[in-house]
């Protein structure tokens, strides 16, 4: 998509800021006002990191990683979040677009595999509108949109064109869960619905020559200690409504951080047996696309953002 229907595209998501509807929490706060809704991003986009990023799926990485643009503030507020410094804004600079498009172009010229914006929707106007500026000068990058899921469908259609790539997440498979661990009591629905209007518009994943992605979705499931992510139930859900041929990123990595210990089952790291138990069940559902983790991703891959380089990967 070019930059003037871009640009046209950031005009109706500043409309959707104010008042705010952009997600499903749909505060009806006035943000270009000052007024700060539930996730407490304000007008401007608020970056924590830009980097060549190895954390990710092989065809999200590519050779030279993922062009990533790490994102504060959050709509959700899950009690176990690895990014809690960023994901509740305590770290984080102002961007104007003319800046975040610098940014944007410096990572294609690093040889990053794709730009990969990360919790992007409560920042959208500003990420588009530097979006526009970028393909100004040249963008050229594949759009990987990496989100919690938690999305409506007019923010989706307005994305229609422009994300190339969809990396949702599916959290959990009943509303108790996703009330006590994340905060929202509808997220299952909602995220459900979203991730089929995303397949709707992108489709099963597509690489090119190198392995890399140029367009589809990958599903994120990250299976939770107890049983509480519900893998099983949703992964029954995704063989429903999807075809087996869809890409799954059955994950492995958690740990117990920030405010875990709210959650009794979610104060400890997820054992062999409960990973191995969710990639049987893949296995004999017929998924026929399943990244999986090793057991010790958890180790390296939780990030510290008061350094330069947040993970110890990159
Ligand atoms: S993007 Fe933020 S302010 Fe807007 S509806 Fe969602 S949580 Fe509320």
């Amino acid at each position: 998509m070019g930059a003037n229907e871009i640009r046209e595209r950031a005009r109706e998501a500043r409309r959707l800021s104010s008042p705010c509807r952009l997600c499903p929490r749909m505060c009806g706060v006035d943000r270009a006002a000052g007024d700060r809704g539930y996730c407490g991003a304000g007008p401007i986009p608020r970056v924590a990191a830009v980097i060549p990023h190895f954390g990710e799926e092989p065809p999200i990485c590519g050779r030279r990683g993922a062009g990533t643009i790490f994102l504060s503030h959050c709509n959700l507020r899950c009690v176990y979040c690895q990014n809690h410094q960023i994901s509740r804004g305590l770290i984080g600079a102002f961007m104007s677009p003319e800046v975040l498009a610098t940014h944007m172009m410096e990572l294609q010229r690093q040889g990053c595999a794709v730009l990969e914006p990360v919790s992007p929707t409560h920042h959208l106007p500003g990420l588009l509108e530097a979006l526009a500026l970028a393909k100004e000068q040249g963008l050229e990058l594949p759009l990987v949109y990496n989100t919690n899921g938690y999305e409506t469908a007019e923010t989706l259609d307005l994305l229609e064109g422009i994300v190339d790539v969809y990396l949702p997440d599916l959290k959990y498979a009943d509303s108790t869960q996703s009330l006590r661990c994340s905060d929202s009591e509808d997220y299952v629905d909602i995220a459900r619905a979203a991730v089929l209007r995303m397949h709707a518009q992108v489709g099963n994943l597509v690489v090119n020559t190198s392995g890399t992605a140029v367009r589809g979705m990958i599903l994120r499931l990250l299976v939770l200690p107890n049983g509480v992510a519900g893998t099983e139930t949703t992964l029954a859900w995704i063989r429903a409504g999807l075809p087996l041929t869809v890409t799954i990123s059955l994950m492995s990595q958690y740990s117990p951080l920030h405010r875990s210990a709210d959650v009794p089952e979610l104060n400890r790291r997820l054992f062999e047996h409960e990973y191995d138990g969710a990639m049987n069940v893949a296995w004999e559902m017929g998924f026929e696309n399943v990244f999986i983790q090793d057991m010790d991703a958890s180790e390296v891959g939780i990030p510290d953002f008061a350094l330069e380089k947040p993970f110890l990967w990159d």
